[in-house]
């Protein structure tokens, strides 16, 4: 999915510090980071992602999401674990504007991603991207895995010119050969393609990108791969991710924090070394267990209120 919208020059109402200031990273590789890009005031300590309290019914009355807080700091990296129907793609909508909440709050950079209007729309949602599930799904067949990233570019604002340099260059960064760009999706393994979807995210240069189950449609070993992949180009870029799985396994490798999820209520939530070492809650150790058929010690320790 392409976060651009309709378009306006950026500058708009500025929020939180972001843009990972301050973690130390090498931002300058970071393709398509233009110029005159709203770093917002800069007011320190506020999260880059703050979710309060949110809640959110689907027509019909079910509850997916019922009073959910997450923060996430710039280059920060949160997982977002539960299972199936537990509200994780519930709360990525959220985050990505693509829903309301009931109640509650979202905030991206200080501004609600579901509100993004005029002037500061598209400058935000370059910062805010997406990486689907199944990459097959969310690429159009027809167009050449190079023109899919091409496109980001465009929205974005890069000039043609550059765009060609600019899509091979994303295609190293997420380890693909250039010369794929030629190939349509269906000449492209489920590997290789998440690995496009990749590079389109990262085209617009994002302070964040939400993981929905990234590697749950791979095979085990090529899912390793794009986990490793993606904390490389965290460390090379310092940007910060919402990792969201079922698999605690592959949260662990990658997130700092984690959130437990069960019918839409958080039921633990800890730095990702502790939740998985000592589980608190029965949920967490019934996900630890099936995650490596190992049963792990009850954890005589607080949950979060
Ligand atoms: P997860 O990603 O953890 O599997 P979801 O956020 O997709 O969970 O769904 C949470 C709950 O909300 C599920 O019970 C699901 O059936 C329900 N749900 C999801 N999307 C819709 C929708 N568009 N309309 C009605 N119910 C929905
Ligand atoms: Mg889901």
């Amino acid at each position: 999915m392409s976060a651009g919208g309709p378009g306006g020059s950026p500058g708009g109402p500025g929020g939180a510090q972001t843009g990972g200031a301050g973690t130390g990273h090498d931002r300058g590789r970071d393709p398509g980071r233009g110029p005159g890009r709203d770093p917002g005031p800069a007011t320190g300590r506020a999260p880059l992602l703050a979710v309060e309290q949110a809640v959110k019914r689907y027509p019909g009355g079910h509850l997916a999401l019922d009073g959910v807080s997450l923060r996430i700091a710039a280059g920060g990296a949160t997982g977002l674990v539960g299972e199936s129907g537990s509200g994780k793609s519930t709360l990525a909508r959220l985050v990505l504007g693509l829903l309301a909440p009931d109640a509650g709050t979202v905030r991206f950079a200080g501004h609600d991603p579901y509100r993004l209007r005029g002037r500061s729309a598209r400058d935000v949602r370059a910062r805010l991207q997406f990486v689907p599930q199944n990459p097959r799904g969310s690429l159009n067949p027809a167009l050449r895995a190079g023109e899919a990233v091409a496109f980001a570019l465009r929205v974005h604002g890069t000039p043609r010119v550059e765009r060609a340099e600019r899509v091979a260059e994303l295609f190293r960064q997420v380890g693909l050969e250039p010369g794929l760009a030629r190939r349509r999706p269906r000449e492209l393994s489920g590997g290789q393609l998440q690995r496009v979807a990749i590079a389109r995210a990262l085209a617009t240069g994002p302070d964040l990108v939400v993981c929905d189950e990234p590697t749950s449609a791979l095979d085990r070993g090529v899912q390793a791969r794009v986990v490793d992949l993606l904390t490389e180009l965290r460390e090379r870029t310092g940007l910060a991710y919402l990792f969201i799985s079922h698999d605690l396994a592959v949260v662990r490798h990658l997130a700092e924090q984690v959130l437990v999820l069960r019918h839409g209520r958080v039921v633990e939530e800890g730095p990702a070394a502790t939740v998985w070492d000592a589980p608190a809650d029965p949920y967490t150790r019934a996900l630890l267990a099936a995650a490596t058929g190992r049963t792990a010690p009850a954890a005589p320790r607080p949950t979060p209120a």
